[in-house]
């Protein structure tokens, strides 16, 4: 499931590849994909547009149009935005496809059909709901804190909460609480505030060094390009039952925690 990183990395990878093309036509194969405000249809109200950024929030990849107005794409579990040249082959299920003017091709694949490219109108609070951006100068340590304080939350489910931290999913809340030492049902409130400093840190760190290496591909996730990423390599928990920790050589295990597979070294996170 595409988290922050790999968000951070399609955008990245579409602001270089489809900035200043202009939309020729919107091909919808599965209309729940592609959402538009009442009223409104998709396809003709995307014909014509020049793409004049793309970025991210949370987990949605943001593509911004010369109208003002926004394509606001949630992957969900198995979404893929990628660029095709022509006569390149689309990905298996694609469904939605935006046809340039330069005959290239943005396309919008979901093999689950889980995902949403929504036409968002400009000034419409779309991410109202949505909260801080790890990476950002707003997540500070003092901001965590308060954050944390008197929730009695496991410390995971909080850090998997978008309306508190936008972005960070299961593989990297499982990383950074391996990295910080701490245990993933800790209630947030019983966190020292050592501790919850060495997780702030890890939380950026982890997202940090993930996006370097380009995501994490466990699954069916690829770049803009169709590409894999590099961060599976660099795991310390996620996915590792039964393999030594990294720092101590005591077997990961995993526990089910608000419903998600959780990994972690009993030894060394406490
Ligand atoms: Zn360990």
């Amino acid at each position: 499931m595409p988290e922050l990183p790999e968000v951070e990395t399609i955008a990245r990878g579409l602001a270089r590849a489809i900035v200043g093309k202009t939309i020729r036509r919107a091909e919808i194969r599965l209309p729940k994909m592609a959402i538009a405000p009442p009223g409104v249809s998709f396809g003709d109200a995307v014909a014509g547009e020049r793409i004049t950024g793309a970025g991210r929030r949370g987990k949605y990849a943001l593509i911004e149009l010369a109208s003002g107005r926004r394509l606001v794409t949630s992957l969900r579990m198995t979404g893929r935005l990628v660029v095709a040249a022509p006569g390149e082959p689309d990905f298996p299920g694609t469904h939605v496809v935006l046809h340039f003017s330069d005959r290239t091709r943005l396309g919008f694949a979901d093999v689950r059909t889980f995902g949403r490219m929504r036409l968002v109108e400009q000034g419409e609070p779309w991410d109202a709901a949505l909260g801080v951006e790890p990476l950002s100068s707003g997540f500070t340590q003092e901001a965590f804190l308060s954050m944390l304080h008197r929730r009695t939350t496991p410390i995971k489910v909080l850090l998997l909460d978008q309306r508190r931290v936008a972005g960070i999913g299961n593989i990297y809340a499982c990383e950074a609480l391996w990295e910080a030492r701490i245990k993933p049902s800790r209630p947030a409130q019983a966190l020292s505030k050592p501790a919850i400093r060495r997780l702030h840190h890890a939380v950026v760190d982890v997202l940090n060094r993930a996006i370097e290496m380009r995501g994490t591909s466990v699954d069916d996730y690829v770049d803009a390009d169709g590409l894999r990423g590099g961060f599976q390599n660099a795991l310390s928990v996620y996915g590792r039952l039964g393999e030594p920790c990294t720092r101590c050589g005591t077997p990961i295990v995993r526990t089910v925690l608000g419903q998600r597979g959780t990994w972690w070294c009993k030894n060394c996170q406490r």
